[in-house]
């Protein structure tokens, strides 16, 4: 099965339990970010230039636990920045686990080996190792050298310690498809147990040309859904046919919230229109309507899985061809 039963169980109890409440704008994932200080500056990086004056502002633990607590999101994705040079990241790690959530914990892997004398495998628990292509590549794109040796040595050790781990892959306009194929062969030969790919997207901070616009995405990810059934690729097969143009959906940036130091970030995770102090707060008063694309201009190009992976999990009932292929892909 790719996902741990009790992810696909918790999931299903929440979705069903909102339907019968005809709640339709709930969360799904919590992208929780403690801290936007990171230990590197990649090229594409949206959030250490748009927070680049709080930078160095922390959450409280307390704060992060609350924010938990406010969002009854199932999953909690703990992100950054770098989590690892957030000072409280085990306790916050155990508190959320405590809670009975599930976390995926977002690191580039620099400090991953040491990190994991302080941590415990728990099936609730999965890392996610950010690795955009082979050594040469990853270095460059991460602008750091040894970058992709020190998150091997990390993905090596905890594979070894049971750790479940994913790697998380941006695709931009120059990525080479071969290059990824056999990179995530070589991670498949270490035990990695899934990946996720999304298309680099043109956050508003960094506003370089790096980035992929719709028909790129398209083309591109045409030759990506096809690596799908060579991979076992934790991105949806509903997703992926969505970033091919086979799939039509529309986004629910409620899905993913962000909430960082500055408060929860509306609409979504990639575009800021204002922060605010509670998730209720939040919920109620963003005019969720203004958003989406042919809505913003700002929308125009994005496939971001924030926006649309919340889409097809909580559209997934609706049809039983998308029923038969979310239960084939996930038994597989
Ligand atoms: S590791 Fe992540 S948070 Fe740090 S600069 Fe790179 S993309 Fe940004
Ligand atoms: S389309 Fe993208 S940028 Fe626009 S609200 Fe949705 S996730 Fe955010």
């Amino acid at each position: 099965m790719r996902f741990p039963l009790k992810l696909n169980f918790d999931l299903t109890r929440y979705i069903i339990k909102n339907k019968m409440m005809k709640n339709d704008k709930f969360p799904l994932v919590l992208m929780l970010e403690p801290t936007h200080l990171c230990n590197l500056a990649c090229s594409g990086c949206g959030r250490i230039r748009e927070y680049a004056d709080t930078l160095q502002q922390m959450m409280t633990l307390e704060e992060c636990l609350r924010s938990v607590d406010e969002c009854p999101a199932p999953v909690v994705t703990i992100t950054g920045g770098e989590p690892f040079l957030y000072p409280h990241v085990y306790e916050l790690i155990e508190g959320v686990l405590q809670r009975g959530k599930h976390i995926y914990l977002c690191t580039n892997g620099l400090l991953l080996e040491k990190a994991l004398e302080r941590m415990r495998p728990h099936p609730n628990f999965t890392l996610n190792v950010h690795m955009d292509g082979q050594e040469k590549t990853h270095d460059r794109i991460l602008e750091r050298k040894g970058a992709f040796k020190a998150a091997i040595e990390g993905i090596r050790k905890a594979k070894r310690l049971g750790f479940r781990l994913c790697t998380n892959t941006t695709i931009f306009k120059e990525t080479d498809l071969d290059e990824i194929d056999t990179l995530f062969t070589s991670l498949k030969n270490l035990g990695v147990d899934g990946f996720l790919v999304a298309p680099g997207f043109g956050y508003e901070a960094v506003g370089e040309k790096l980035f992929l616009e719709r028909r790129d995405i398209e083309r591109k990810f045409r030759d990506v859904y096809e690596m799908s059934k060579r991979h076992r690729f934790f991105s949806t097969p509903m997703y992926l046919r969505f970033l091919m143009g086979e799939k039509e959906l529309e986004c629910t940036p409620w899905g993913n919230p962000t909430r960082n130091t500055q408060g929860w970030k509306a609409p979504c995770y990639l575009i800021t229109d204002k922060h605010y102090p509670s998730f209720s707060e939040m919920m109620e008063k963003t005019d969720w309507s203004k958003y989406g694309v042919g809505k913003d201009e700002r929308c125009s190009q994005c496939m971001m899985h924030c926006g649309f992976e919340p889409t097809v999990v909580s559209e997934v009932g609706k049809s039983w061809k998308d029923i038969w292929e979310m239960a084939r892909w996930n038994l597989s």
